[in-house]
């Protein structure tokens, strides 16, 4: 009877799959294979011989594995703080705050700052993160073209001429996570400081990696009252979590009613240990962000010669438009030993189904070129 029960109730679940199979049958979770094209370790921190001695000494000094609690609670720890400390310095921020996750740190940003009268004006290409705070958000929001600048100062205009009196919010990110290419950031702060407003900055893919010093796409402006960033520590650091970096007073408004912050186990304190020492690999080896450029430029040059645009960054699609063709070229890819990963809708917009051609220090030169002409290759055979 019991049995009967259950499988009443997973029949939803069940039916819902099914029909997912009949359209595409889209998230499986692939083993880890071949060559990494995939990651977003852009420097090759996550495995790497330094973060690893870095947390071994943690523990090895009683750095606990587990927070035990949240950090208003028993789990704040000195490695937290520690950690919260030298990237405020590191960002040249006011203040920072060290979250469990980029996607709960942007989800808390987006639901706790803007109040109601407020307007967040955002990307429309935002990761979901933002998306999934904007559900919960208090405030108006509306979507701007991608990258476009002066539809999003227009949009404040024409919210401030309907009599809006609150404040402005831009929600952008640096370094776009399916297309690689950059936000007019510098025009984006300039827009938040005439508006009085405030531009919420997802660095996730640029820290680290962008920057003369490897700060982000806003380095140079870390100190501005109107920016708030945030920098995930699970792409290029290596690692995981997040660091939210801004001004003292919204970092202390955030401590004080940001839900996914307050109700949440803090990270790891091993974690911040490594995130520590991830920060000071980005000060220590910039020859890292020069062997990714030159990564890069290989990849320029193969696409070139290809006749395909490029996004000038180590995130590379290839846009392929229908499913199938992303996921045969994936295929073909995968056979070949390397481990190029097929992005979908609704991750990408409709019709712009592409490979996600990540690179990062976990690959050679020479293993970036034969990737290329391998999908030189796959591609003059799908089109004959
Ligand atoms: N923002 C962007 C642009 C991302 O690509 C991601 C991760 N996919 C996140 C936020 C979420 O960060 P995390 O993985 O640390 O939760």
């Amino acid at each position: 009877m019991a049995g009967l029960a259950v499988s009443v109730r997973l029949a939803r679940f069940e039916a819902a799959l099914e029909g997912l199979a009949r359209k595409d049958r889209r998230r499986r979770l692939e083993p880890r294979e071949g060559l990494d094209f995939a990651s977003n370790d852009y420097l090759g921190l996550a495995a790497s011989p330094r973060l690893t001695a870095a947390v071994q000494e943690a523990a090895a000094h009683g750095v606990p594995v587990g927070a035990a609690g949240s950090r208003l609670l028993r789990g704040n720890h000195r490695e937290h703080e520690a950690l919260e400390a030298e990237a405020a310095s590191f960002f040249g921020a006011e203040r920072a705050l060290f979250f469990g996750q980029g996607f709960s740190a942007n989800v808390a940003l987006i639901r706790t700052l803007p109040q109601r009268g407020d307007l967040i004006v955002h990307d429309e290409l935002i990761h979901a993160s933002v998306h999934d705070g904007l559900r919960a958000a208090r405030a108006e929001a509306i979507a701007a073209p991608h990258n476009d600048a002066t539809a999003v100062e227009d949009a404040i205009k024409a919210w401030r001429a309907r009599g809006g009196g609150g404040t402005p919010w831009i929600a952008a990110e640096s370094l776009y996570s399916m297309d690689g290419d950059h936000a007019p950031v510098a025009e984006l702060i300039a827009i938040a400081g005439r508006h009085d407003g405030f531009l919420l900055l997802d660095e996730a893919h640029a820290t680290g990696v962008l920057g003369a010093r490897g700060r982000g796409l806003s380095e140079g402006f870390e100190s501005h009252e109107a920016l708030i960033s945030t920098h995930t520590c699970g792409k290029a650091l290596g690692c995981s979590g997040a660091l939210v970096t801004g001004p003292a007073a919204v970092v202390d408004f955030l401590v004080n009613r940001a839900r996914p912050f307050i109700y949440a186990t803090a990270p790891s304190p091993l974690v911040a240990a490594a995130v520590r020492e991830a920060l000071r690999i980005v000060d220590e080896e910039p020859e890292r962000r020069a062997a990714l450029r030159a990564r890069v430029d290989i990849a320029k040059r193969k696409l070139a010669a290809l006749g395909l645009p490029t996004s000038g960054s180590q995130i590379q699609p290839v846009v392929l438009g229908r499913n199938a063709r992303a996921l045969g070229l994936a295929r073909r890819l995968k056979a070949a030993g390397f481990d190029c990963r097929a992005i979908r809708p609704p991750t990408v917009p409709e019709g712009t189904a592409r490979l996600r051609v990540s690179l990062t220090l976990n690959v050679d030169e020479a293993q970036v070129a034969a990737l290329f002409d391998a999908i030189g290759e796959g591609l003059i055979e799908a089109a004959a």
